[in-house]
């Protein structure tokens, strides 16, 4: 038997702020009510604030994976390809579900260790000399390796071509921890769900479209029955679903939308980068390697840790979960074994973090790996010299 709080130091799903907490436990109210209507709106509204933008946005009662769907098959038609640069497990898994869906999925392999390349997409887009490619898909954070590329230069590669492909971004677990632009980085659909920096439970998969997506969607012949965008946007217009949706993660996103907006998206950005970096002290402390090769491309929701030849990464995670109470995220794919990751993005705030920190490093010495330097102390110092400062939204104190 345990005592104390589980610690969920996974990248996501995350932590919950209380004030999500009281919202999941709300009566459910009729969804066909004009109560109902007003939250439908008013998430739409401030969902739209926090990306910057007035684009149509559809939320489905989903995973991750249903939003990849749908943005997939709202856009393309059957045989059609999509570009998907291969930066990781999650960008894998989603041209391996477009060719499940019937599309062609194009890779660019990558070595899991950097972001995606620019030039690597426009030379692809510019030997499309048949416009084969119909859209590019991008993970902006790669969760399996900690690697967030950059979206700006590949929106202004692809324009540079000329190729009139789509730019379909997975932000699933970017966002509400790291910028995103929507309009003005000119992202055509935006794919996100809820259990990661919008720090709720799972189960609200989004899609945020473009008027080139919908003008696109006009032309898609792809089979779609429950993710299909038209009857969704048509209901949603008056604040309803097309079928039951999900109230009282509705509720919650609506709380979780007005802490992010309160506090600020730079802000929270910066509260990710200091735990990020205060993340890496540690790492460093601790004589082991990042994942990611780039110091521009390191994501600051989560951090993917390489193990010695010696150390197993799963024999390190049952530790650290058995005797100390902590979950971190495996390796994926073809770094099972060799990588861990420990998330720090959504509700967390200094001792949650150096509580988990705490609990790797005695894992860390419980499975007799050297340690000549602490990391909870690295950390400790990177966070006592590195204040993010006053916080003009904590009058009365935000939880
Ligand atoms: N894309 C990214 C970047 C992810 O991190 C995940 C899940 O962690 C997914 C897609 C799949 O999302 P889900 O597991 O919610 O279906």
């Amino acid at each position: 038997m345990t005592t104390g709080r589980h610690f969920l130091q996974v990248p996501g799903p995350t932590n919950l702020p209380s004030a999500v907490l009281r919202a999941l436990s709300r009566d459910v109210i009729d969804h066909r009510s004009p109560e109902f209507a007003t939250l439908t709106l008013e998430i739409m509204s401030k969902l739209g604030r926090l990306v910057g933008t007035n684009a149509p946005i559809v939320i489905y009662p989903s995973s991750g994976t249903g939003a990849w769907e749908a943005a997939l098959v709202n856009t393309l038609s059957p045989g059609e390809t999509v570009l998907v640069p291969e930066n990781g497990f999650f960008a894998q898994q989603w041209a391996k579900l477009a060719t499940r869906l019937g599309f062609g999925a194009r890779a660019i392999p990558g070595d899991w260790r950097r972001g995606v390349d620019a030039d690597l997409v426009a030379s692809t887009l510019k030997g499309d000399t048949e416009r084969a490619i119909r859209a590019v898909a991008i993970v902006h954070n790669e969760t399996s390796t900690g690697v967030r590329s950059d979206l700006q230069p590949i929106r202004e590669a692809i324009d540079a071509t000329g190729h009139d492909a789509l730019l379909i971004v997975d932000t699933i677990s970017s966002l509400g921890s790291a910028d995103y632009r929507h309009d003005e980085w000119g992202i055509d659909v935006m794919v996100g769900c809820s259990q990661k920096g919008l720090q709720l439970p799972p189960g609200i998969g989004l899609n945020i479209l473009s008027r080139r997506a919908l003008e696109r969607h006009e032309l898609s012949t792809a089979h779609r029955g429950y993710f299909d965008w038209s009857p969704m946007l048509e209901a949603n217009r008056a604040g309803f679903f097309p079928y039951t949706p999900p109230t009282n993660l509705l509720y919650a996103l609506d709380a979780s939308l007005d802490l992010l907006l309160d506090e600020g998206m730079e802000r929270v950005v910066a509260r990710h980068d200091r735990h990020a970096a205060a993340t890496r002290a540690a790492v460093d402390a601790w004589s082991l390697e990042l994942q990611c090769v780039r110091p521009s491309e390191l994501s600051n929701s989560l951090t993917a840790v390489r193990t010695t030849e010696d150390l197993d990464a799963d024999d390190l995670l049952r530790v650290v979960r058995e005797r100390f109470d902590t979950s971190l995220g495996t390796g994926l794919g073809q770094l099972r074994g060799r990588v861990f990751r420990i998330g720090h993005l959504g509700a967390l705030n200094d001792p949650m973090l150096l509580g988990a920190l705490g609990a790797v490093e005695a894992g860390l010495r419980s499975v007799r790996h050297v340690i000549t330097d602490s990391g909870v102390a690295a950390a400790t110092e990177f966070l006592a010299i590195n204040d993010l400062g006053s916080d003009p939204t904590t009058d009365p104190p935000r939880v």
